[in-house]
């Protein structure tokens, strides 16, 4: 017996954010950042809060990756001010840091019995799905920590696509191919169910066909809402059926080398795509054939898997190329020495990854060492 877990509730669509107004509340806790407070965003939630009457807090300097450091600060200041309203607006890294601090506050504090805060996410990216996620990823020094639990799950997620109009090209870039591979990774992942397949086909059409539009112009809201519904779609599928590699390999060289996660999942995709599949063999795994289906669906020649991958491919290539998108490791202006000093503890921890076991094809060191190396350079064999 397998399960599908849906949660939470969505809004979503032009002014979605008003539906803050409807959520009953004593007192708030706003978890942001600082680019949220410049770009007007905590602005506009703040709004709401002081319309109703709502006295709150704004915790507004949550970094990038949060680490342990952010989460002990976010468990302090929610422990002295009793919400029962935890509102994180921002992209996955306020996100995630509001889950690992409700999360800690659980389990270090079970015996105060203070019930769970109502959890409203508000994603300003359209990238982790982290709304929608069972997922928190925290830093500890230079790992990046997975925590997988049901009670990280938002009450209420809200889809604006007016937030996501200031995002830059860049990082639309970065978390678009974010969405993408969470797509592919669920899609092909030993967990795969046809709940997340259906899931994943249609985000991975609405990819390829929206955010380039993102990218031209941030304030085309038709494409900017088919991104964020597409960035929430992917963490509805693969929250249940988990990821592979690429998050593996992407967590150990964000964490090592601070590389945006979206960017890291973009240069390493395509190497593992074609591993997955056995490119570079018989090209037959079942990966290969879920790719090719993925081509035939993007109406790609797909008469083959070994037509399909290849197909697949150079699509991924070819929507990178688009954005302007680093193709290799090596372009991102890291130093060559740099990499290979840390390659064996990237690989260690990417082998331990909680991404890791839902991998169609199981890595071992060597593996991963080469997906790297191959990454390094950005270049894929033309197919045979
Ligand atoms: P992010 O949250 O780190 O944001 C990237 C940058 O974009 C930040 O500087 C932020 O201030 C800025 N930004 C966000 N929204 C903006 C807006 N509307 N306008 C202008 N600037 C804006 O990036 P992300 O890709 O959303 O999240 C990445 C983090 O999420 C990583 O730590 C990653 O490991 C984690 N993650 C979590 C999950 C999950 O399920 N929980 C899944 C994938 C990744």
């Amino acid at each position: 017996m397998s399960e599908f877990l849906l949660k939470p509730r969505i809004r979503f669509g032009q002014d979605a954010l008003s539906a803050l107004a409807e959520v009953p509340a004593r007192q708030a806790l706003l978890v942001t950042d600082q680019m949220m407070v410049k770009v007007g965003l905590a602005d506009r939630v703040t709004q709401i809060l002081r319309q109703r009457g709502i006295p709150f807090l704004c915790w507004d300097d949550v970094v990038a990756d949060p680490d342990i450091t952010t989460v002990v600060r976010g468990m302090k200041l929610m422990d002295g001010c009793y919400p029962d309203l935890v509102i994180a607006l921002g992209g996955g890294s306020v996100i995630d840091a509001a889950k690992a601090v409700m999360f800690a506050l659980a389990q270090t504090r079970p015996h105060l019995g203070r019930e769970r805060p109502c959890f409203v996410a508000i994603p300003t990216t359209s990238g982790t799905g982290s709304e929608v996620t069972s997922f928190s990823v925290v830093k500890a020094r230079s790992e990046k920590l997975v925590l997988v639990d049901p009670s990280l799950l938002p009450d209420i997620a809200i889809l604006d696509p007016s937030l996501v109009a200031s995002v830059p090209p860049a990082i639309t870039a970065d978390t678009g191919m974010d969405v993408l591979c969470h797509a592919l990774e669920a899609y092909v992942s030993r967990a795969a169910s046809d709940f997340s397949d259906a899931l994943a086909e249609k985000v991975v059409q609405q990819v390829f066909r929206y955010l380039p539009a993102c990218w031209r112009d941030g304030h085309d809201l038709l494409a900017r809402e088919k991104m964020h519904n597409a960035s929430c779609m992917a963490g509805m599928a693969f929250t249940n059926a988990s990821l592979g590699i690429t998050h593996s390999l992407a967590h150990a060289l964000g964490g090592v080398f601070r590389v945006p996660h979206g960017r890291a999942n973009a240069l390493l995709m395509a190497q593992v795509v074609a591993w997955n599949a056995d490119h570079d063999g018989q090209c037959d795994t079942q990966a290969a054939h879920k790719y090719a289906r993925l081509a035939h669906l993007l109406d790609l020649p797909a008469q083959t898997p070994r037509e399909g991958v290849n197909s697949l491919l150079v699509a991924i290539q070819a929507l990178k190329d688009e954005m302007k998108m680093p193709a290799g490791i090596g372009d991102t202006g890291l130093l060559a020495a740099d990499f290979d000093q840390r390659l064996a503890e990237m690989v260690s921890q990417a082998l331990r990854d909680n991404c890791t076991p839902t991998n169609p094809r199981a890595p071992d060191a060597r593996a991963l060492t080469e997906l790297y190396r191959k990454a390094w350079c950005g270049t894929l064999a033309a197919g045979h």
